[in-house]
């Protein structure tokens, strides 16, 4: 009998993979400004021509990468992070899959320029569908460029599918904000068309979400506060006379990654309960801290989804945590049952 089973060859699997973790511009966007916090930067610039479908560039002043590294980056599975399998439960990056970069290169025009501080040439490097059309030394700034063009070139029916600039510019700018609202301390730019849309200051948290959300969230903000063995919470809960009717601000961070649960949603707005006109949702901006042993990241290639060890504990934590501020604030609840 003939055995017809054969291994793909990288360019096809990194494809595939790419279809996973690149869904969009917006998802490049992510991978590449996560990347460059990884790096340590303290400042960032992001890019962008025709909603990211033409050019998506972002700039770092981290720690940069060595010849033999800027080469290597592009290969699947090739990272710094992690080395070994236990330390999948202990991450302290956002990245750890060595698997962006790759599915990046495999259907864009990727232009990386890289230097590290103590070097004094970086590289240059382009590669275009997994093919590396050019490396040489350059003379470079400290830091990292990543320059994405023509993303999907090579799939048409991806590139058709995106959805107008005006949709991808939100997404983009969605994904912009929450890594910006997760790194404070970082001064965050973007540029699209030539504009620049935001321009963020190194800040405080407060200070951050104002500059993201204008003025006028100030008075709106009630901080909260909360330090346990299980979770540190902090950050800000929208006192309940600003609840909006569509789900607006709602924001959960864990470990400085933005993250959705439905599960921890509901804690908040059970917190809430008896304060909030018919059909309004409250805004949070939350940030929660545990021990990366306690949380499994590694459920999906985008990370927005966390496997919590004690789902209920952080639930009731996190409950009596945002009633006890809205309390504080003088909203104590009008109709509370639970006592
Ligand atoms: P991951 O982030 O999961 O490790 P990536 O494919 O995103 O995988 O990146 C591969 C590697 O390339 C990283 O582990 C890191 O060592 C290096 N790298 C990527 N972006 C940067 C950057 N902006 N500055 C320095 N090194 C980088
Ligand atoms: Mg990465």
């Amino acid at each position: 009998m003939s055995s017809i089973i054969q291994l793909l060859p990288d360019h096809v699997a990194n494809q595939i993979a790419a279809g996973e973790v690149v869904q969009r511009p917006a998802s490049v966007v992510k991978e590449l400004m996560e990347n460059a916090i990884d790096a340590g930067a303290t400042d960032i610039k992001l890019i962008c021509k025709d909603a990211g479908k033409t050019l998506i560039q972002v700039i770092d002043n981290g720690k940069g990468m060595s010849v033999t590294d800027a080469r290597l980056c592009f290969e699947r599975h090739a990272t710094s992070k992690i080395r070994k399998a236990e330390d999948l439960f202990d991450l302290h990056t956002k990245g750890f899959r060595g698997e962006a970069l790759a599915s990046i290169a495999a259907i864009a025009h990727v232009e990386l320029k890289t230097k590290q501080d103590q070097e004094e040439l970086g590289t240059h490097i382009i590669i275009e569908g997994s093919k590396f059309t050019q490396q040489e030394p350059a003379v470079l700034p400290k830091g990292t460029s990543f320059a994405v063009k023509n993303l999907f070139f090579n799939i048409p029916a991806r590139r058709n599918f995106l959805k107008s600039d005006t949709v991808e510019l939100k997404h983009i700018i969605d994904e912009f904000q929450k890594v910006a609202m997760a790194h404070a301390n970082i001064h965050f730019t973007l540029y699209h068309n030539g504009s620049e849309l935001f321009n963020l200051p190194q800040s405080n948290l407060r200070q951050r979400i104002v500059n993201i959300f204008s003025g006028k969230t100030n008075e709106k903000l009630v901080p909260v506060k909360e330090n346990t063995e299980i979770v540190t919470i902090d950050g800000f809960i929208g006192k309940p006379e600003f609840a909006k009717k569509n789900r607006g601000e709602q924001f959960f961070f864990v470990n400085d990654r933005f993250i959705k649960s439905g599960y921890l949603h509901h804690a908040i707005l059970s917190a809430y309960e008896g304060l909030l006109k018919e059909g309004t949702q409250p805004s949070y901006f939350l940030y929660l801290n545990v021990p990366p042993h306690t949380i499994d990241i590694n459920i999906h290639p985008t990370k927005t989804e966390i496997k919590f060890d004690d789902e209920q504990a952080l639930y009731a934590i996190l409950r009596s945590t945002v009633k006890h501020s809205l309390g504080q604030f003088n909203v104590a609840p009008v109709l509370d049952f639970d006592r």
